[in-house]
């Protein structure tokens, strides 16, 4: 530059512009030749023309020379207008490509002019920005990631958004049609889809049946809906079982599909011109509740927000199916067993345990208690007590307990079955009831109230009482000329045996008086048992007794008595004189085990076997327990009648008539044995024989020694 700047002013200045960092160069204003330039400009002439070190500009030559580059052509265009318009020219961050790279220059055309005016120099200066603007565009690029980043955060706030609001709409709904219209309305309203249809699965998940469907009303598409898909045979795009589909299927553009054949063209929602498409099939713990067809007339994109919506949303409409299903079973299982309860003839209430109000009674609650039924419901207990006195509550000489106090005794958590109650009705007259009563609790297992089932037995009861006092009476009036005509047998019969020469008839006669009339006591004193059991006098009077002995003394009284029939009797695990002590009424064990032997021979034909037998079961875990039974070969009972051969005045279909006898001893030997806290069974097969097995507990058992 010392050329050009000769005076000493410039001295300075040249040796900054030596030593700046930006390329000065100047060129002659004619012919664009370069002049000077200082060392920065140097060292961009090196960089720049490294590859091509024949091309390079030097101090003489013109810019003109450059020209064998786009970059190069570029500069020179510049100078050429700078030169013809004398206007000074600026652009920062020029991009230059130097070798492979590109860098950036901020350049500068400086023309300069002599007094005259006359432009006679071009200043040219160049600052390499390179790394400026390398990290702006770096940041530049930093910032729209973040903008994507935040963009995609955005849209998926949106979507969770949109799929809370889907929940939420969907949340209290219970039934079915109302769960689907839900689902269809917050579909609609918030991804626009050109149809959507819901489907829910039939109650045997056979196939899927239409519940509702929306078509949007700008929508071009004419798809009728389809009412039924059986799981296996779907005529549904890219769905080949149902069943197998736990996945929704999203189809951008169906009718690129079409094209490229992955779907049949002649497909109805093809010819339809359905683009998008997405099938989503509702599951819901294992259990396909329904699915979803969603059809749009332009193309979707399977990760955009409609699919992800649905999507997200698929739990949701599965889990409200799911519980309107359940719903809709519990209220219709509700409603059957309701109407079962309204037409039942025996009363049931339910109170409630929080206020005592009846919130729940049928018709024969209603008809007992002598109301009418809307006059019952809602209404406190105490409502309906018609206050009963003591004469009110005694009947038969036995006291009977009034019906709300089993209601309140079920409401304090007691469950009571089957217990006599007295009901006080509406008119003032009572009522005697059959009752049982139970607690009710709750989820959370607090009691909400109770329920009570009461039959009336006013009837049965007065029936059963004449009865009673009938056989009282019967009792009696009867025993009293038995004993005579015993008496009278009795001395007759020894009579007999001392001087009275009887003739065999006669004899015979006496006898059978004696046996008829002792038979005719014992058929009283059955009688007379049945009425102490209905009227809890029953009693028994126990002993410690050793129940070998009475088998063993009865079996031999048996023995004697039975003409007809060989009597065996079995003794199992007893050891020799071992004392089986039982506490134990003996003298009804000893009826009962008569009752069983005399039915033995009864019911099989003179000559047969009978076995008589007793066991001692003897666990260490348990107590011990004496088994006894009783076995013939005779007609044995049919299968069906088994379970009722215990029953009171049970007589079996195959027993001949004129068999005397009513039906009333097994009832009891079954009432003794299980008074004895025994049990007492029967094996038996009909034409086959019959065996009657008891146990009895032991209280100890002493060896004999
Ligand atoms: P009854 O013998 O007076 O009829 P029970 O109560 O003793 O009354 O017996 C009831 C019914 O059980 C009998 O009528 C008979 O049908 C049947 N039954 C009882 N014992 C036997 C038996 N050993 N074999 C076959 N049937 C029997």
């Amino acid at each position: 530059m010392s050329s050009l700047m000769n005076s000493k002013a410039y001295h300075y200045a040249e040796t900054l512009l030596e030593h700046t960092p930006v390329g000065v160069a100047i060129f002659g204003a004619h012919d664009l030749r370069l002049l000077e330039f200082n060392s920065s400009y140097q060292g961009f002439l090196d960089n720049y023309f490294a590859t091509r070190p024949e091309h390079k500009i030097v101090v003489g030559k013109t810019v003109l020379d450059w020209a064998f580059h786009s970059d190069s052509t570029r500069v020179m265009e510049i100078f050429k207008e700078v030169q013809a318009s004398g206007q000074p020219y600026r652009n920062e961050e020029l991009p230059f490509h130097v070798g492979e790279d590109l860098s950036y220059w901020d350049f500068m055309l400086q023309p300069i002019f002599d007094d005259t005016h006359k432009m006679t120099h071009i200043v040219q200066t160049l600052n390499d920005v390179t790394k400026q603007v390398q990290a702006r565009q770096q940041a530049e690029r930093a910032r729209a990631e973040s903008q994507r980043v935040s963009n995609l955060a955005e849209s998926d706030r949106q979507c969770i958004a949109i799929i809370e609001r889907v929940a939420r709409c969907l949340r209290d709904s219970l039934e079915i049609d109302t769960v689907a219209h839900n689902i269809i309305y917050a579909i609609s309203h918030h991804i626009r889809p050109s149809k959507v249809c819901i489907f829910s699965s039939d109650s045997n998940q056979r196939a899927l049946r239409h519940v509702c469907a929306y078509t949007d009303p700008v929508s071009k598409q004419t798809v009728s809906d389809l009412e039924y898909i059986p799981f296996e045979h779907t005529d549904l795009p890219f769905v080949p079982s149902i069943l197998q589909q736990h996945e929704p299927i999203f189809v951008s553009n169906l009718q690129q599909a079409a094209t490229q054949r992955q779907i049949d063209p002649q497909h109805v929602l093809v010819q339809a011109g359905i683009q998008g498409y997405a099938f989503l099939p509702l599951w819901h713990s294992n259990r396909l509740e329904g699915a979803l067809s969603v059809l749009f007339d332009t193309p979707i994109d399977p990760d955009g927000t409609e699919a992800r919506v649905l999507r997200g949303s698929c739990a949701y409409f599965a889990s409200a199916l799911a519980y309107a299903r359940q719903h809709n079973s519990a209220t219709r299982e509700q409603s059957y067993l309701r109407a079962v309860l309204d037409q039942l003839p025996e009363a049931i209430l339910i109170v409630e345990s929080a206020d005592g109000t009846i919130s729940y009674a049928n018709e024969g609650a209603a008809h007992i208690l002598g109301y009418e039924l809307q006059d019952i419901l809602k209404q406190p207990l105490h409502h309906y007590r018609t206050p009963l006195t003591e004469d009110d509550l005694s009947f038969g000489g036995r006291h009977i307990t009034p019906w709300t106090v089993i209601v309140s005794r079920a409401l304090c958590g007691e469950t009571i079955k089957g217990k006599e109650a007295m009901v006080g009705r509406s008119c003032g007259s009572h009522l005697i009831t059959l009752a049982s009563c139970a607690p009710l609790y709750g989820e959370d297992n607090i009691m909400n109230g109770a329920v009570i089932v009461f039959q009336d037995v006013t009837a049965q009861k007065t029936i059963e009482q004449h009865k009673n006092e009938f056989f009282s009476i019967a009792n009696h009036e009867l025993r009293t000329p038995i004993t005579v005509i015993q008496g009278f047998t009795e001395i007759l019969q020894l009579k007999s045996q001392q001087s009275y020469q009887f003739d065999t008839l006669t004899l015979y006669a006496l006898r059978s008086i004696s046996e008829q009339s002792e038979q005719l006591t014992h058929l009283i004193e059955e009688m007379m048992d049945i009425s102490r059991i209905e009227q809890f006098r029953f009693t028994l009077q126990r002993q410690s007794h050793n129940l070998l002995t009475l088998f063993t003394h009865t079996f031999e009284a048996q023995q004697v008595a039975a003409r007809q029939h060989t009597l065996k009797l079995i003794l199992n695990n007893i050891q020799p004189g071992e004392h089986l002590l039982a506490f134990i009424d003996e003298e009804r064990l000893r009826q009962a085990l008569n009752n069983l032997v005399g039915n033995a021979i009864k019911y099989s034909s003179p000559g047969s076997q009978i076995e008589v037998g007793l066991r001692v079961q003897r666990d260490t875990e348990q107590e011990p327990e004496a088994i006894f039974w009783v076995k013939d070969e005779g007609i044995g009972i049919a299968s069906d009648e088994i379970p009722h051969i215990f029953d009171r005045f049970y007589r079996a279909r195959n027993v001949d008539q004129s068999q005397s006898g009513f039906g009333i001893g097994l009832y009891l030997v079954k009432e003794v044995v299980t008074r004895h806290g025994g049990r007492l069974w029967v094996e038996s097969k009909e034409g086959q024989g019959s065996t009657f097995y008891g146990s009895l507990p032991l209280a100890a058992i002493q060896s004999g020694t």
